[in-house]
């Protein structure tokens, strides 16, 4: 089978197509056929290094959509033949975190795919069935392959971290990104007020067309004076940051007493200023979102399946031009999410 291989720390180019051995599911994995995987602002930062478990060489893709080939002697819960899409990683299934179905803060499984495990840049995976869930015919694999770290970050993130609730007005930033895009859709199917911040301003219609009640182009500089202006002066309820670093002090400043902040992305890396007053006298909550559970997977699949999100796929690349897909990731920022579709081999050898 075909992989690209993530050999060195140079950034896209340590990225190497080659040709490995068929992987063999274990008992408790699915050996899937790869249609499609989500390319992720993570794996340009992960080709740089920036994450202290990523092995190398190794294979990236940590959403995955495919067909399963083949299941191990304990999976009861997936069948060869099934359509599938993946979260983000496995736990072990037994810890006190993976008992309460919060696996994503295991550390004694598998973990994050394409990390210490290869992942779905590849012609097949081999990966613990429970990473898993069935897809339905009517959502496309190149959908598929966005539900988890595109669209279930956002729904985790605004759903078990924010608790959303409508009638509340949220601030998003990074608003036209493969999270924030969707971060929009969600916000407004949980019946709330959007204000959408982004840096592109050719962006702007199509946020809006996501549901964006309103849209702030800002390019540096605070934007909380317009967040607060189109909110009412009294600021919003619930700030989901996707940037970072950049944007934070910024959207800190358009919460109202009592608001809620839920850092989602992280896109250069730095650390921010924070003044333990501010948070303690407005009485503010401040958290994380880290990956997604299969329980918001499942609600993730059921809402695209309802029609109630819509997966904005920006462009699809074949799997030898990941490479290429990651730079135009880093040049272009597009609006959505990139994918690759692997698949020709596979396919090749099946029929
Ligand atoms: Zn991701
Ligand atoms: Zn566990």
């Amino acid at each position: 089978m075909r992989a690209v291989r993530l050999e060195g720390f140079q950034g896209p180019s340590s990225l190497r197509l080659r040709d490995l051995e068929d992987p063999q599911p274990a008992p408790d994995q699915v050996l899937v056929a790869v249609r499609a995987a989500g390319v992720c602002y993570h794996d340009l930062m992960a080709s740089y290094g920036h994450f202290p478990r990523t092995r190398i060489p190794v294979t990236m893709g940590h959403e995955i959509a495919g067909e399963i080939l083949a299941a191990g002697s304990g999976v009861t819960h997936l069948a060869p033949g099934d359509r599938v899409a993946s979260v983000q990683g496995a736990g072990c299934g037994a810890c006190r975190f993976c008992r309460r179905g919060r696996e994503p803060l295991c550390r004694q499984g598998v973990g994050f795919f394409g990390e210490g495990i290869d992942g779905g840049f590849a012609d097949l995976v081999a990966l613990p069935a429970r990473g898993f869930s069935r897809l339905p015919a009517s959502i496309l694999y190149e959908a598929g392959a966005i539900l988890a770290c595109a669209i279930g970050t956002a729904w985790h993130a605004l759903k078990a971290k924010a608790r959303v609730a409508s009638g509340e007005t949220v601030v998003i930033t990074g608003a036209g990104g493969g999270v924030g895009i969707h971060a929009v859709q969600l916000a407004k199917a949980a019946g709330a007020q959007v204000v959408a911040v982004t840096g592109s301003p050719q962006k702007e219609g199509a946020i809006r067309a996501a549901g964006a009640d309103h849209v702030v182009v800002a390019r540096g500089g605070d934007f909380s004076p317009q967040v607060r202006e189109v909110s009412g002066q009294q600021g919003v309820q619930v700030a989901l940051e996707i940037v970072g670093a950049e944007t934070f002090p910024w959207t800190l400043r358009c919460l109202e007493p009592g608001g809620r902040l839920v850092f989602v992305g992280n896109v250069t890396g730095k650390p921010v200023e924070l003044k333990p007053a501010v948070v303690i006298l407005k009485d503010l909550e401040i958290s994380g979102a880290t990956n997604t559970t299969r329980q918001e997977l499942e609600e993730v699949i059921a809402l695209v399946a309802e029609g109630r999100v819509r997966p904005q796929v920006a462009a699809a690349f074949p799997l030898e031009q990941l490479p290429e897909a990651l730079e135009r990731l880093q040049r272009d920022r597009p609006l959505g999410r990139l994918v690759v579709r692997p698949n020709g081999g596979v396919l090749a050898r099946a029929a």
